[in-house]
């Protein structure tokens, strides 16, 4: 074991802090990452208040899932990466292997799988501890290669939001020619406008904030639509083949669901605690299904990392020193970030450890 500096929260209420945690000596299958830059996703904010019902936070909470950085140290058995390569942790460090589910490249899926935070800690005892840290152990097969065309800063953000927006737009076939609707412009509301526009698709954002406009056509969107306008909502009635939710509060999703076409999709990628009333009706006139997404396997976390070095795609990021986390997330609360803040983890060095 070794100690590494980080930044916990002590409970739901409480800001997050310097200290210091423990982690192991790289085992045969284990790569070290010393982490360079470490992206801010809402679900950290959720896990750290403690808004998630069904996922109860263990404290002290160090969170983080968007994790970039370089190589210290290999096990015997690694086979992929060397000290001095770039590498990448989303928001899985291990499953079980063997289920149907990491068969088939979902490791997400798997029953056995382990978060990298907030998870038992098989290898201490514990709960395992994320990325808001200067350093990581995690099992080869959970570390991805990092593309080295573009800006680190920009490619944490891949890991999750990257990850979760381009893995439902795979999915449900979008193409040229789809009609594709955004709702909510923050992390993931700004990946998925990227990849939907880099697809070929027809992108309209829905956003509760009207200054955001110009932005987001800036980012790839061939229109955008203020949802609290009803006249500008009812202009796209039935006309959607694809959207996908991002929103992290509750909201109304039945506005959305009418406009989707006959045997249109939404996906729910935002996860509010509060479960969403679903109208009957909106779904079954036209055939219409809901469903949601969870981040995506490691196989094709990769994929999407090729895929946005062959396209020049990264997050647009706010760079923050970990001393200002608190006031981001703060500001994230109010989805006032353009349009994800990214920690410069060398930072780290000039925080105060207890
Ligand atoms: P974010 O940057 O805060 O973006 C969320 C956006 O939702 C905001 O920018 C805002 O966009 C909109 N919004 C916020 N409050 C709203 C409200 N009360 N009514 C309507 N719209 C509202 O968050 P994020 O990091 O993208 O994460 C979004 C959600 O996805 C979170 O719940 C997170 O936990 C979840 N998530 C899920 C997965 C998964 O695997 N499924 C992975 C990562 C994150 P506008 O200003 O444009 O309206
Ligand atoms: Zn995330």
């Amino acid at each position: 074991m070794y100690e590494s500096k980080a930044y916990a929260a002590a409970g739901p209420t409480t800001s997050l802090a310097p200290t210091t945690i423990k982690r192991r000596e790289p085992g045969g299958d284990d790569v070290q990452i010393e982490i360079l830059y470490c992206g801010i996703c809402h679900s950290d904010l959720h896990q750290v208040r403690n808004e998630w019902s069904a996922m109860p936070t263990v404290y002290p909470c160090v969170p983080g899932h968007e994790i970039v950085g370089r190589v210290t140290k290999v096990g015997t058995a690694v086979t992929k990466f060397k000290p001095g390569d770039l590498a990448a942790v989303g928001c899985l460090v291990d499953s079980d292997g063997n289920c149907p589910s990491c068969q088939s490249g979902l490791e997400q899926f798997c029953p056995n799988m382990t978060l990298t935070y907030n998870s038992p800690d098989v290898h201490l005892g514990g709960i395992t501890y994320g990325g808001y840290s200067d350093s990581i152990v995690v099992k080869e097969h959970f570390v991805l290669s990092v593309p080295t065309n573009l800006n680190l800063a920009g490619v944490a953000p891949l890991l999750c939001a990257g990850i979760t927006t381009y893995s439902p737009i795979r999915h449900w076939g979008v193409t040229k020619g789809k009609k594709v609707g955004v709702v909510g412009l923050g992390g993931l509301g700004h990946m998925a406008v990227k990849f939907a526009h880099a697809f070929g698709a027809h992108v309209v954002v829905f956003t509760t904030s009207p200054n955001k406009k110009e932005d987001a056509l800036s980012l790839g969107a061939d229109e955008v639509v203020v949802s609290r306008n009803s006249e500008e909502m009812n202009k796209h009635l039935a006309s959607f083949d694809f959207i996908i939710d991002t929103v992290s509060a509750e909201h109304d999703i039945n506005a959305y669901l009418q406009l989707l076409r006959p045997d249109g999709n939404m996906t729910l990628v935002g996860a509010p605690d509060k479960p969403h009333a679903v109208s009957a009706m909106s779904l079954l006139f036209k055939r219409r299904s809901l469903s949601g997404s969870l981040i995506g396997g490691i196989a094709e976390t990769q994929e999407m990392l090729e895929f946005c070095s062959k396209h020049n795609i990264t997050a647009d990021v706010e760079i923050i020193p970990i001393q200002k986390v608190n006031e981001a997330f703060d500001r994230l609360a109010r989805a006032d970030v353009k349009y994800r803040f990214s920690i410069d983890m060398t930072s780290l060095t000039q925080s105060k450890t207890p």
